[in-house]
């Protein structure tokens, strides 16, 4: 099962899991993932969906549980921060009682972001992090946090075998053309020669991973022996300021855009870059795909994707109204508070 199937690095995963023989059930609520992502899945037998939101109970009989439901860009977290809590939290507590019920392996995608804005450099997995616990970020980051808790006391308390990993930015096709991520941000500028929005001075670092890669690391760990929890550090450690990211995809694109800057938003990281020591000694895993390569592929995708859609102009600033444009054109479902 992977929840979140629908969404960007969940569509790849299901792709990667059916291609290795495996049953899939996609289990998706469709705040920011689309139909279109997993389409070409849906004629394949061994393929199920299912419309299911994470904070409800789900009763269902699978063996492996891939825990991706979650908004990823600070632009869809930001938009319902009470339900993004909700979706770590209830969502973990949720998937970690369906675990234990059938006695299911479960991993979690976790984040960087449990790092907060890190004063350690690189992060390792034994750095407890600088995070803001009430700012505007917090709902992601400290909701990912309790979802860490949860899954290490389920370990601990009820022998359940997790796998946690805290994946760094990724980056590639069936990205959200307006997530607001800085790569589909300047890549989508970029091929509408519209101007690129940096944000700050565009000195603070980021480091890029492509998603077959960390799909690949995914699924590596799933397969790892019992013993093996994480956390573990999933990104590529090739690091760059965001002025290198928005010059490198500028050149790729042959683009006529300029750089313009805007404010830089509250708690944004300085710097982030993932040591990947254990992943390599652990998974025998490193990322092999370059950023120009993986540029390269992301680009063709959003070049086609923008055309088929028809879409023009994508206001992709951090301070547009937060309304995200679906893949498919239309605008995102709001979705309803619980109660
Ligand atoms: P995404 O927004 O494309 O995908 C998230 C998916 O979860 C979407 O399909 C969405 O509809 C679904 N979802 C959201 N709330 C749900 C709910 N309550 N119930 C059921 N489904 C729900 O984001 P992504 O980039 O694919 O991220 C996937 C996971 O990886 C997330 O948990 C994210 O926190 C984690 N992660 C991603 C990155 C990255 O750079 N992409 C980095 C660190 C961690
Ligand atoms: N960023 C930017 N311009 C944009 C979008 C993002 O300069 O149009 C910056 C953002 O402020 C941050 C970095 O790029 O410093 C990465 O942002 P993203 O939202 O992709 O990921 P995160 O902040 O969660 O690492």
């Amino acid at each position: 099962m992977v929840t979140g199937g629908a969404g960007f690095l969940g569509s790849h995963l299901c792709e990667r899991l059916l291609a290795g023989g495996d049953d899939v059930l996609c289990v998706d609520n469709f705040f920011t993932g689309t139909k279109d992502n997993i389409i070409h899945l849906l004629d394949d037998p061994h393929f199920e969906l299912m419309r299911h939101d994470v904070t409800f109970p789900l009763y269902v009989e699978v063996d492996e549980i891939y825990n991706l439901a979650c908004p990823a860009s600070p632009i869809h977290y930001q938009f319902d921060p009470v339900q993004t809590t909700k979706t770590s939290v209830h969502g973990a507590i949720n998937m970690l009682g369906l675990a234990k019920r059938v006695r299911a392996k479960i991993f979690q995608a976790s984040t960087s972001e449990v790092y907060g804005d890190p004063d350690i450099h690189p992060q390792k997995e034994d750095y407890w992090g600088h995070v803001n616990p009430i700012g505007s970020r917090s709902c992601y980051d400290e909701g990912k946090r309790c979802a860490e808790t949860l899954f290490f006391d389920y370990n601990r308390q009820h022998k359940l075998r997790i796998k946690v990993a805290r994946i760094f930015n990724t980056y590639g096709p069936r990205m959200h053309p307006n997530d607001g991520r800085v790569v589909s941000n300047f890549i989508v500028q970029a091929l509408q020669n519209q101007p690129i929005t940096i944000y700050g001075d565009g000195m603070q670092t980021r480091s890029f991973g492509y998603v077959d890669d960390i799909v690949e690391a995914f699924i590596r760990l799933m397969d790892t022996d019992d013993s093996i929890t994480g956390p573990i550090n999933l990104g590529n450690p090739i690091e760059m300021t965001v002025q290198n990211l928005a010059e490198t995809v500028i050149r790729l694109t042959s683009s006529q855009s300029k750089v313009i800057f805007h404010p830089l938003p509250a708690d944004d990281p300085k710097q982030r870059q993932p040591d990947i020591s254990l992943a390599r000694s652990t998974l025998n895993w490193e990322p092999t795909t370059l950023l120009e390569e993986g540029l390269k592929a992301t680009i063709a995708y959003f070049d086609k994707h923008l055309a088929s859609h028809n879409i023009t102009h994508v206001d992709s600033s951090r301070f547009a109204s937060i309304s995200p444009l679906l893949a498919d054109g239309t605008t995102a479902q709001v979705y309803p508070a619980c109660p």
